[in-house]
């Protein structure tokens, strides 16, 4: 409510205090040790929107330390040619494979660097979905911590080790899109509204929800993240002490550097004094105006005072030491060869600044895909979530065995007639969804359309293909869908969403509900009513309504009896959620309906069967209600399954849900306990010291224009035009709370990622996966914990707390193996400021069940743990 507020936490904490990042430190202070006081500035700043090849361009040095090419996005690498369009984070979530998560980012790093970026604007580990409505919940992985903090740290892992920083975003609780940036709410006409969105919320849903995948990024060595639009508990995102001196440099012991999003930032010297290191896009509160709010504002209050010397060293340090650390200042590393803005080969050299400004060659057309299309098929391919398959309907069969004829149904099925890049940051639904919208979203160099691979497909089978289209000509789908007995029909619908600076038929970023598009429910039933093998495929930025009945039942305005929601139609066969597939859909779709690949996918959300069902969490603020949003997030923990499972609410298809055309039977579970633990982590271990440069203060004649620099407009310079600088008052006017001395260490940090004793294995749960049917599958195996109920705390029924994908043949029994850490079963005591284990009246470790399943409430096999403590 109002009344939150975030408590302030200084001074910033310096980088450089753990012993893996000695070295890049002990170079990076070599190298700043050089810098004059107008290079650090430029470290920091970007040169303004559009002024430099990428979305993000810092200024230069003199020294050797390069201008650095921030660029978009999670699933590809954005306005960028002969790119591969990876599926998006929520597909690559559902294929529940570490194996996969690793290599897609390792092929986006791959790509990016061959690009020249140095800094890659992903993964995004936030939103992750408090509200299935989320515009921009597809780009991460899923509405659970545990999953989205191991693919999070996979893909931080995967784009760092080809040398790319990587960047966790959004940090952090920024859940929704409207009311998240300032000039798009003034623009959508909220005139009175004078500063984004407030995620208000308590510490431990904080700790236990949204930052928890932050701290497994964190503990892979990430090199950047970027505070998000949003406020926390009424204090901006980019200039929130506690979020940013506190929990992710003091106790995640983040040792990168923290970005702004772009114009997320919204104070200069508050912002910097509260922990962000780089502004971007370099423009402080308008897009390309060229006004920052660091750049010469920021050279400006070192040189008074108002921002120590020794802050503006460490967010340097912290830029500089992670370009050491990724391996940058490896002489072969490309500097950008693309252009975000334009397709010639020659263009401005600075586009923001105008013609005037010159022109450069920037387009080398580097084809950097390799044989990425491979990894991006798989992942398609392995995320296609089967939900329903009956009467045999899949696999389909190939060669003489194959169906006659396959009718085809939507504009879901086939291309964008503008082209699959035809709408800017694919801000259009029109044919089949690959992505969502906004600067997540990449170009295609080409997008197989599911129509175009079942017709070669059906064209070797000699099976007749024919297709309608159009969503809305039922006299042609109608006629279609019954004119030849025995067809199998193909129903392609889906439901999309994006980023909140532009829109879709209407849709400003968040989803308006859980409707499919197009009418995609009434394209269903009409086909389903005709076709009695009717098989529906969903493109879908998450879950979506399966709800709707015919509308035949529908008898002055009362219901007929008996009539049922489309998913249960008799004659829907078989149903398939195929997520945002990227460039590869037709191809992985064609490997799944063949029974090339046998589906593995599992839903990293929970299908509601209304939008109320998923609790107070789920409706978008859409009323800004006062000057300032006040979202609260009282729900607390429970979102998607744990808010299902506390109220006993059935989903439709519940969280971890997926079929395979084979069955898997778990059995023989062993836990064994392989360490005694404490109630709270021992003494925070001590860091290495961070460098210090003992810089002192230019005389600010140093810091005017240089003599006979050609000025360009709008671009960002840290020089100033009047050097004659005044100390700033005493005492200057810090935020309040603002101290110099250092504050008091969380008890749960000491590492990269938090306390290390947060990652020691507690238990080592074993579990026998049998393949029962007839064909080779790939299990899911899904690991969720019950904590002990005699401790007083509140616990979620059940906790995701590990999964596995593991293959078996026919007949064949495979043992699969689950570490259990201590994060995994502690709580975060509010009071305490600490990870805790719940103890029982007694001061004993309670039993915590342990369900081995194939989905957060399917079958599986459960044990319990006996503490000895
Ligand atoms: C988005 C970020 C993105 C940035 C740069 C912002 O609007 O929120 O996710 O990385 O733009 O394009
Ligand atoms: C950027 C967004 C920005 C928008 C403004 C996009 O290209 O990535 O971050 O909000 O442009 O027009």
């Amino acid at each position: 409510s109002e009344g939150r507020t975030s408590p302030p936490w200084y001074p910033s904490p310096k980088g450089g205090t753990v012993d893996q990042w000695a070295e890049s430190y002990g170079k990076a202070a070599s190298l700043v040790r050089k810098m004059s006081l107008a290079e650090k500035v430029n470290v920091t700043t970007g040169t303004g929107w559009s002024m430099g090849p990428c979305v993000g361009n810092t200024g230069t040095t003199n020294v050797g330390f390069p201008s650095l090419c921030l660029q978009d996005g999670p699933l590809g690498v954005r306005f960028a040619d002969s790119i591969t369009v990876f599926p998006a984070g929520i597909t690559t979530a559902a294929t529940w494979s570490r194996k996969l998560m690793y290599d897609r980012a390792r092929a986006l790093g791959k790509e990016a660097r061959g690009k020249g970026v140095n800094v890659l604007l992903g993964p995004c580990v936030g939103p992750i979905g408090r509200s299935p409505l989320g515009g921009r919940n597809w780009e991460g992985f899923g509405s659970d911590p545990y999953l989205q903090g191991i693919a999070g740290g996979l893909s931080v892992q995967g784009i760092q080790d080809e040398g790319v920083i990587a960047t966790a975003k959004h940090f952090v609780a920024n859940e929704q899109e409207k009311f998240r940036q300032l000039s798009e709410i003034l623009s959508q006409g909220f005139k009175d509204v004078i500063a984004p969105l407030s995620s208000n919320i308590g510490d431990r849903a904080l700790r236990e929800l949204y930052i928890w995948p932050f701290m497994d990024t964190v503990r892979m060595g990430l090199g950047s993240v970027m505070c998000g639009y949003n406020q926390i508990n009424n204090s901006n995102a980019c200039q929130n002490s506690y979020i940013l001196n506190g929990i992710l440099k003091d106790e995640l012991g983040f040792q990168g550097f923290v970005m702004s999003d772009w114009l997320g930032q919204r104070s200069g010297v508050a912002s910097v004094l509260s922990g962000m290191d780089m502004t971007m896009p370099g423009d402080g509160l308008l897009w390309a105006d060229g006004n920052s709010l660091l750049g010469p504002q920021l050279t400006r209050a070192v040189l008074n005072g108002s921002v120590p010397i020794d802050r503006l060293d460490d967010m340097v340090l912290r830029i500089v030491a992670s370009w050491y650390q990724i391996g940058q200042d490896d002489a072969s590393y490309p500097r950008p060869n693309f252009s975000s803005w334009f397709r010639t080969s020659v263009g401005p050299t600075y586009v923001g600044a105008g013609p005037s400004a010159g022109h450069s060659l920037q387009n080398l057309y580097a084809d950097v895909r390799d044989d990425h299309h491979e990894v991006a098929r798989a992942i398609a391919a392995e995320s296609i979530t089967l939900l329903k398959n009956i009467n045999g309907a899949l696999p389909l069969k190939s060669g003489k065995e194959a169906k006659k004829s396959i009718m085809i149904f939507g504009s879901d099925a086939g291309p964008n007639l503008l082209g699959p890049n035809g709408c800017p940051d694919r801000s259009c639904n029109n044919g089949t969804l690959g992505q969502g919208w906004g600067s997540g979203s990449a170009e295609y160099a080409y997008l197989v359309t599911p129509l175009e691979a079942i017709q070669a497909k059906a064209l070797a089978d000699r099976t007749m293909v024919e297709y309608v289209l159009d969503d809305y000509h039922y006299g042609r789908i109608n006629f279609t869908a019954e004119k030849t007995p025995n067809a199998t029909c193909l129903v392609f619908v889906n439901s999309d969403s994006g980023e909140g600076y532009t829109s879709a038929e209407g849709v400003l970023g968040d989803r308006v509900d859980l409707k499919l598009w197009h009418g995609g429910d009434k394209l269903i039933l009409s086909v389903a009513e005709r076709c009695s093998n009717t098989i529906v495929i969903i493109h879908s930025v998450g879950p979506v309504d399966m709800e709707v009945r015919s509308l035949n039942c529908l008898l002055f305005g009362r219901l007929l009896m008996g009539d049922k929601a489309w998913i249960e139609h008799k004659n829907v066969t078989a149903v398939l959620m195929a997520h945002l597939p990227g460039q590869e859909s037709g191809t992985a779709l064609l490997d799944v309906l063949y029974g090339i690949t046998n589906p593995s996918g599992r839903l990293p959300y929970t299908i509601g069967k209304s939008l109320a069902d998923y609790g107070p969490a789920a409706p978008i603020m859409m009323q800004p209600g006062g000057s300032v949003p006040q979202q609260d997030f009282s729900e607390g923990l429970y979102i998607d399954y744990r808010h299902f499972d506390r109220e006993r609410i059935a989903p439709r298809f519940e969280f971890g849900f997926g079929l395979s055309y084979t069955t898997f039977e778990f059995s023989n579970m062993r836990i064994t306990q392989t360490r005694a633990p404490t109630e709270f982590p021992p003494a925070r271990p001590v860091g290495v010291p961070a460098p210090e440069l003992n810089s002192t203060i230019p005389p600010s004649s140093e810091l005017g224009f240089p003599p006979g620099i050609k000025r360009l407009q709008r671009y960002i310079y840290p020089y100033l035009n009047d050097t004659s600088i005044t100390k700033s008052p005493e005492p200057y006017p810090y935020p309040s709370g603002y101290s110099t001395t250092p504050h008091e260490p969380s008890p749960a940090g000491g590492a990269q990622g938090g306390h290390p004793a947060l990652f020691d294995v507690i238990f080592h749960v074993t579990v026998s996966v049998k393949n029962t049917g007839s064909v080779p599958g790939k299990a899911v195996p899904q690991l969720y914990i019950s904590y002990p109920n005699s401790t007083g705390v509140d616990f979620p029924v059940r906790s995701l707390r590990g999964f596995e994908k593991v293959g078996a043949g026919p007949g064949e029994t495979v043992d699969v193996g689950f570490d259990i850490t201590r994060r995994d079963i502690s709580y975060w005591d509010e009071k305490r400021g600490n990870w805790r284990i719940p103890l029982d009246k007694e001061g004993n470790i309670g039993s915590y069940e342990i369900f081995v399943g194939d989905s957060s409430r399917g079958e599986g096999v459960t044990g319990r743990t006996e503490v000895v403590q």
